[in-house]
Parts: C-alpha cells; structure tokens; sequence
C-alpha cells in the first residue's frame, strides 16, 4: 500500500530536538514521505560535504568535528544562511527574509540558544518538535543493537532479530557491538544532550512553538507528530 501523503496549506518551518538514539533521522524520513512539499537540511551533512569538499570552510570546521565539538557559531549560521540562498528561499542580498512558501525540516539545527535568537532574525521557526523517549529504553535499545560491520547492517535482539543467532543475515559473517555504542559512553552523550539542551527548549518554549511528544518507539512517536502537524498546517 502506497504510503499516505498530505498537503500543506501552510509552510511549516520545523526543528527536531531529541537525544542520540531517539529516532531523529527516522521522524524527518517519515515526515519527508507524507508531507512532500517539506525538504530536509541537515548541518552535519553540510559540514561534512564542505569537510570532503575541503573548502576553505570545511578546512577551518574539521578539527572541531573530529575533536566531537561544535563549530563556532558564525560560520554554521554562514553555512546555514548559504543554503537556504541556493535553494532560492532567502533572496540573495537580504538575511532576513525568507520566502513564505518554503517548508523544511532543520536536522542538527540550531544546537543552542545562541544559533536559535540567530535563526530568529532570518527564518520565522513556527514548529519545534521536542521528541522524547526515557533514557533507560535508548540504553536498553543500543544494548541490544548488533552490526555486521562491513556492509553497516544493524540488527536488534528485541525487534530486528537476525535469522540466524549472531550472524549476518545475508553473508552469514558475525555480528559485533561497536565499541562507541557501549552503554558508558552513550550515558555521557545522553547527558551531555541534557546539558547542552536545556536553554534552547527554553528558547522555544517562550516562543510558544514548542511540542512535546513521548514514546518508547519511533512507531509510538510519528502518529503523534503526523497528527499535530496536520492539526497546524493541513
Ligand atoms: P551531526 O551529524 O549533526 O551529529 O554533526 C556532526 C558534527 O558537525 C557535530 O559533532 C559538530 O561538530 C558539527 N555540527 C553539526 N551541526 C552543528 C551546529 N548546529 N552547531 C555547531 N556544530 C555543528
């Protein structure tokens, strides 16, 4: 059956704000299916682009990146501000004034309060989405997460399970858990996620844009999502 689809009446400009390992990729993917008219823009992908581009900006961000810290500030705003100028949505000589029909998904964007006042002062933010699942359930999901790691296949011992016990589904070659997905180090990115978060769901909490939406599983979450975003824009 072909996946459902709506059509915006409104542009509807949205943030997603969530843990590592709440689903983020997967809600844009969905919501990119049944809202059509909506284009992601994502700042890691940018960043890393610019990185393999090595431009003069990509230079100056990989340490950063590499280092797991953000880049400063002003050159993701040029970055951001850059992209939405060469999809046509900002008019090349102005920062402040973004077509009215253009809808999109910002991923990786803005990461604090500081990007957020700088994203006000161009594009007019009408939909932060702050998706939440408990600590304990991501813990106990990336404790169960098993890769072949040559092909990037992911596999789950509650909800994916491969056909044969450890083994790769298709080349029959065992299945690791990566050393970055142990439980000590995404205890410290979830609190690290905590930390840096607070004051920017603050910021869109003041501006009475923000939702929150509870689930254990990225299939509890989207119905939610789908339904409040029709409510709002269809
Ligand atoms: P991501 O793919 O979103 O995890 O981003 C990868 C890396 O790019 C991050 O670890 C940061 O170094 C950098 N980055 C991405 N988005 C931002 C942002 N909004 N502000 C600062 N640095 C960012």
């Amino acid at each position: 059956m072909a996946p459902a689809i709506r059509q915006l009446k409104k542009a509807a400009r949205i943030i997603l704000i969530g843990a590592p390992g709440v689903g983020k990729g997967t809600q844009t993917e969905r919501l990119l299916s049944r809202f059509p008219e909506l284009a992601s823009i994502s700042s890691g992908d940018l960043l890393r682009e610019n990185v393999r581009r090595k431009t003069s900006l990509g230079l100056k961000a990989e340490a950063a990146m590499q280092s797991g810290n953000l880049v400063p500030d002003s050159m993701i705003l040029d970055l951001i501000s850059s992209e939405f100028k060469s999809k046509g949505w900002l008019s090349p000589a102005s920062t402040s004034s973004i077509s009215s029909s253009a809808s999109f998904i910002l991923d990786g964007f803005p990461r604090t309060a500081t990007q957020a006042s700088s994203l006000d002062t161009i594009v007019p933010v009408n939909f932060v989405v702050h998706l939440v699942t408990p600590p304990s359930v991501i813990l106990s999901r990336i404790a169960s997460r098993w890769v072949h790691e040559p092909s990037g296949r992911v596999y789950n011992t509650d909800f994916h399970v491969p056909k044969v016990p450890g083994k790769d589904d298709i080349t029959g070659e065992p299945l690791v858990q990566r050393d970055d997905d142990s439980i000590e180090t995404w205890k410290q990115r979830l609190h690290k996620f905590e930390e840096t978060s607070k004051a920017l769901i603050e910021h869109y909490q003041r501006k009475g844009c923000l939702y929150r939406v509870e689930g254990d599983s990225s299939d509890e979450i989207s119905p939610q999502l789908f339904a409040q975003i029709e409510r709002q824009f269809c």
